[in-house]
């Protein structure tokens, strides 16, 4: 079992546009509408390969509604919690040439009661498990509060015992200080931009990331995976490091690959996969989504297919 927590959902819109100029009026003739939000892309990819998942997160105001009714298609189960203020729109303009440009929202606050509320509702689904489940904490909070991971991971260790296994998929000064605490994760995906603002170094290539892998900010954590976007990853799990080669394919939209690869490594993860078949599930996500012109979508034929074409390299 799956429990994806998001705490800033979105109203997702896609523009495919033959040419977007600033300053000039951009027509779109097929916009691409979806749910999202990091937590709610994992979980959906790792329902679909077939997890038992559930979501739990805030909603707020008329997009929170709408989120809310889109969520009941979806193939996991959810419980959010409505808060004040207004869920974010994010949208993203994607042009011929394949550039990338993106607007998006705050999204309401998380308030220290809110944040409390969360805490309860996960640490109270999970004791209700018979197993416990695996905890992916996903995406950015707008939240005065820069250590709200660190406490969670702490309170959720503290309430379900040092066995839980915790994801992260989060960035910026939330994850420093997750990384600054006593209590470690059991997974990261930074993408390589996200790894040099981690470090403050400037890390360009696979092989930069390679030799950064054992920064005393990393240690403590048993599975490091670094996405690089077409370029595959670099995962460090134990002592085990992986250059992890993946094939050329022709993308139609990488929004949401790694939110796509974490449910691929959740679902391997809860399925007891070794660490070759996890890294190959994660992979071949992040690349079954970015083939899709939906975010956070990944169909099973192509995973499976995919995931026989990626090679990994034992470093
Ligand atoms: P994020 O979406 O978090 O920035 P990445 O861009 O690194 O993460 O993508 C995550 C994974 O998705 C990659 O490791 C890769 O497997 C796949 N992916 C992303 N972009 C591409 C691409 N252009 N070509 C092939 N695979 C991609």
């Amino acid at each position: 079992m799956i429990l994806t927590v998001t705490l800033n959902p979105s109203m997702d819109s896609i523009y495919f546009t033959d040419t977007f100029t600033l300053g000039e009026m951009n027509r779109c003739s097929n916009p691409v509408k979806a749910v999202g939000g990091k937590g709610i892309n994992a979980g959906r990819t790792a329902a679909i390969l077939g997890s038992d998942v559930t979501t739990l997160g805030v909603l707020a105001g008329i997009n929170g509604e709408l989120i809310q009714s889109a969520l009941e298609h979806e193939p996991f189960n959810t419980d959010f919690l409505a808060i004040s203020g207004e869920s974010r729109n994010a949208v993203t303009v994607m042009d011929q040439e394949k550039n990338q440009t993106e607007i998006v929202e705050l999204g309401p606050e998380i308030t220290e009661k809110t944040a409390q509320q969360i805490i309860e509702k996960v640490i109270e689904f999970s004791s209700q498990q018979k197993k416990r489940p695996i905890i992916a904490l996903c995406g950015s909070a707008n939240t005065k509060n820069e250590r709200l991971y660190q406490d969670y991971l702490q309170k959720l260790q503290a309430q379900l015992g040092s066995e839980i296994k915790i994801l992260t998929d989060i960035s910026g000064t939330q994850l420093q200080y997750v990384l600054q605490g006593t209590t470690k994760p059991f997974f990261i995906k930074p993408n390589i931009h996200e790894f040099a603002e981690l470090l403050g170094i400037p890390i360009r290539s696979k092989n930069d990331v390679v030799e950064h892998l054992n920064h005393p900010l990393l240690q403590g954590i048993p599975f490091i995976l670094v996405s690089c976007g077409g370029d595959g990853a670099v995962a460090k799990y134990n002592e085990q490091i992986f250059d992890v080669i993946i094939p050329p394919i022709d993308i139609i939209n990488p929004t949401g690959s790694g939110d796509a690869t974490v449910g691929g490594i959740a679902f391997a993860i809860d399925q007891g996969l070794s660490i070759e078949e996890t890294l190959r599930y994660g992979m071949a996500c992040g690349m079954s989504n970015a083939l899709e012109q939906a975010v956070g979508y990944v169909s099973i034929e192509s995973v499976e297919s995919l995931k026989n074409n990626i090679l990994l390299k034992e470093i």
